[in-house]
């Protein structure tokens, strides 16, 4: 069981450094190594994803990112910036299924920007193809037609590459409560109804779990008007981009949210959704749960040990209850902590 932990950029080694003190004390024999991502490798190696790193990150079971890019790299030729790094990263593991969660704690009611009753308790998770769609169909480009410009580009899927999306859905609602919604929008566009009939085709090896559809545009009204309905969500490339930034900013922190994208064994690269926040790096005040809660992922969709990650879930669980925060989630009454901190209130809850 070898992780490769990519610290990367920014917060990004204060908040790894935490999550892997978590793994530590779970004493599951873990064997732990530790590369360059993004500008830290710029700065040592001239190059974003290292020759050192790839061979490291492609042993491992599982990788364990921090965040990557800073203001320090950002006049840097193209092949060079950091960003660089985490898209060759994804493609050199064939990371096709994006799994991210939108969980909103009931302390952290507030920091949504919904009323408290309709978010209070949310858990969802919603299941994003990554390497098909629209974003990387052929033909597409913008041509001189007919004496004026025009864009086109071209939505594609295949059956194979829709069903091992749709097992990986269908996989995490096993794990789940059991209920998967697929949104397409099979009224318009061919491709979607494909998706659909795909989805439909695989709901018999899963009797266990209840297969529903939404349309896009309903799932996205859907998910501010009454989102505890949904518990998977699965859907394409784009129509995923959309949705699941806006789940996420139904939780209104940041620093809470996890990720996950796997490739077809369950392989995985895990991260926190945000950035490497430049603005607050060194100071140790940045929240390390979401990189808590993407090592949780890792026990659960990796390694399969579903005990481990309820007991990191429960314990961070634990400290909100306690009332400890970090600066991005402090609120009057609450116990503002710094970044280690918040990492000691973990480990004293597991
Ligand atoms: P960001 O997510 O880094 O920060 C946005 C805001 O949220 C900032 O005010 C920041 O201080 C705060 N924040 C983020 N994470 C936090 C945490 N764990 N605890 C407390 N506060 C937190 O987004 P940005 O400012 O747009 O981008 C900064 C850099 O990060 C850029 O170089 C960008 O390219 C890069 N970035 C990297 C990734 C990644 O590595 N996956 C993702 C997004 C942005």
């Amino acid at each position: 069981m070898k992780i490769c932990v990519l610290p990367g950029d920014g917060i990004g080694p204060e908040i790894t450094a935490e999550a892997v003190r978590v793994i530590q004390a779970l004493d599951l024999k873990f064997e732990l190594e530790e590369a360059l991502l993004g500008g830290a490798a710029v700065d040592v190696t001239g190059d974003p994803y290292p020759e050192a790193t790839r061979k490291l990150a492609r042993e491992a079971d599982a990788v364990l990112l921090g965040a990557v890019g800073g203001p320090k790299w950002d006049n840097l030729p193209r092949e060079q910036r950091p960003e660089r790094g985490l898209l060759g990263i994804r493609k050199d593991l064939g990371l096709f299924a994006n799994l991210r969660p939108a969980i909103l704690y009931p302390e952290l009611a507030n920091a949504s920007t919904l009323k408290p009753e309709v978010v209070s308790g949310l858990d969802i998770l919603i299941v994003r193809e990554l390497t098909g769609d629209i974003y990387f169909g052929q033909p597409r480009g913008i041509e001189n037609r007919n004496g004026e410009r025009y864009g086109f580009n071209t939505m594609h899927y295949t059956e194979s590459e829709i069903r091992r999306i749709g097992r990986v859905a269908f996989d995490a609602a096993r794990k789940r409560n059991k209920r998967l919604c697929s949104v397409d929008k099979m009224n318009v566009l061919e491709t979607t109804q494909l998706w659909r009939d795909v989805m439909i085709e695989l709901a018999p090896e899963y009797p266990d779990v209840e297969l529903t559809h939404m349309l896009v545009d309903n799932a996205a009204m859907q998910l501010v008007r009454a989102p505890k309905q949904f518990d998977v969500m699965v859907t394409g490339n784009m129509f995923g981009d959309i949705l699941s930034d806006e789940a996420s900013m139904l939780t209104g922190s940041i620093g809470m949210l996890p990720s996950a994208s796997l490739d077809a064994n369950n392989k995985g690269l895990y991260e926190p959704s945000h950035g490497s926040a430049p603005d607050i790096a060194g100071k140790g005040v940045a929240n390390p749960l979401a990189t808590i809660l993407s090592a949780a992922m890792m026990l659960r969709y990796t390694f399969n040990n579903e005990a481990a990650a309820a007991r990191v879930e429960t314990a961070v669980k634990k400290v909100l209850a306690q009332g400890y925060r970090t600066g991005d989630i402090y609120e009057a009454g609450t116990t503002k902590v710094g970044t280690k901190q918040m990492g000691d209130a973990v480990l004293a809850a597991l």
